[in-house]
C-alpha cells in the first residue's frame, strides 16, 4: 500500500513507534528492506537522493512504486534532501509521495519562502513536505550537513512551522550524517527535544540516525521522533558484504550468487533498527 507521509506519521506519532527511512541505492537493496518489512509487518520509508537518482534514473522509481502497490505493509516513497523546485518536480512526476526540501544553509527568511513555496505546490498534489531547521552535522557522507552543528532553535521552530505548513520537521538536536568517527560518540539534545514537543505538533525526523546508540534513538521516539532517516548503517554492510564475497570468488558472477549474503546483511540491519523503533507489527494499525 503506498502512503503519502502525513498519513503513514499520524498514526506513528498516536502511537508513539516510529518509522525507519531507508536511502535506497540500488534495486538488491530494495528489494531486501521490502522483503524483511513484510516479514516484520511493518511500515517503511524508503527514500531517495537526488544523487542516487541522478545514478538510478527515473525509471527506477516506476518499480519502487509497483512494490510498494503490491505490498502488504504501508509504504512511502520519499524524496531526501531536495535541493531546490526542480527536485521537488521531478520527484513529483515520479510519482513520489513525500518530499523534502532541505534550505536549512539559507537564512531563516529564505529558508521559510521556499518551504512555502514547495508546500504550495506539493500539497496540491497530495503529496506531503518535509523540511529542516537548524543543521545536520556532516561525517563526510552525500547528503551533506553542516561542520558545525546549529541546534534547531524552539521559537524559530514553532513560527517555520505555522509560516510553511510543513507536515513534518526536520530537527537538528546533534545528529550528523555519514559514520561517525571511531573516537567520537554522538550525544542527542533529549532536553531540547522535549522542548520542542511541547511547542509542536507535526512529527519530528531524525537524520543522521546511523552510529548514535539505540538508547538515545529509543528515547527521542517518546518526544515526537516518528521518522529515522538511515543511510550509512545500510549501504556499510551491504557493500563490505559484496566486497568479501567478490574477494572470495573472484569468478562468481550470477546475481542469485553474488547478492544474497549482502542482502541479508542489510535485512538483518532493517530488523534491528525496526525493533529500536518499535516498527515490528505495527502495519495492523492502517
Ligand atoms: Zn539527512
Amino acid at each position: 500500500m503506498l502512503y503519502t507521509m502525513k498519513d503513514l506519521l499520524a498514526v506513528a506519532l498516536e502511537n508513539k513507534f516510529a518509522v525507519p527511512a531507508f536511502n535506497i541505492c540500488s534495486y538488491d537493496m530494495m528489494k531486501a528492506i521490502m522483503e524483511e518489512a513484510e516479514v516484520q509487518n511493518a511500515p517503511v520509508i524508503l527514500e531517495i537522493h537526488p544523487d542516487e537518482i541522478a545514478y538510478l534514473n527515473n525509471e527506477f522509481v516506476a518499480a519502487v512504486r509497483e512494490y510498494a502497490h503490491n505490498s502488504s505493509v504501508p509504504v512511502v516513497i520519499h524524496m531526501d534532501h531536495g535541493g531546490t523546485i526542480k527536485d521537488v518536480m521531478r520527484a513529483i512526476r515520479n510519482g513520489y509521495t513525500s518530499v523534502m526540501i532541505d534550505a536549512s544553509a539559507q537564512s531563516y527568511e529564505d529558508n521559510s519562502a521556499i518551504t512555502k513555496q514547495v508546500v504550495d505546490l506539493a500539497h496540491s498534489v497530495n503529496v506531503s513536505v518535509e523540511a529542516e531547521l537548524g543543521t545536520i552535522g556532516n561525517n563526510g557522507s552525500a547528503e551533506g550537513g553542516s561542520a558545525n552543528i546549529i541546534y534547531t532553535d524552539p521559537d524559530q521552530a514553532e513560527t517555520f512551522v505555522r509560516e510553511t505548513g510543513i507536515d513534518t520537521l526536520a530537527v537538528a538536536i546533534g545528529t550528523a550524517h555519514g559514520l561517525y568517527p571511531k573516537n567520537m560518540t554522538p550525544k542527542l539534545n533529549i532536553e531540547l527535544l522535549k522542548e520542542l514537543n511541547k511547542r509542536i505538533e507535526i512529527p519530528f525526523v531524525l537524520h543522521g540516525g546511523s552510529g548514535n546508540p539505540d538508547s538515545e534513538v529509543s528515547e527521542a521516539v517518546k518526544y515526537g521522533v516518528a521518522k529515522v532517516n538511515l543511510s550509512s548503517d545500510l549501504k556499510s554492510v551491504f557493500f563490505d558484504a559484496l566486497r568479501e564475497i567478490l574477494t572470495e570468488n573472484p569468478y562468481m558472477l550470477e546475481p542469485g550468487d553474488v547478492f544474497p549474503e549482502a542482502n541479508e546483511k542489510v535485512k538483518a540491519v532493517v530488523r534491528h533498527k525496526m525493533a529500536v523503533l518499535q516498527t515490528i507489527g505495527k502495519a495492523d494499525l492502517y
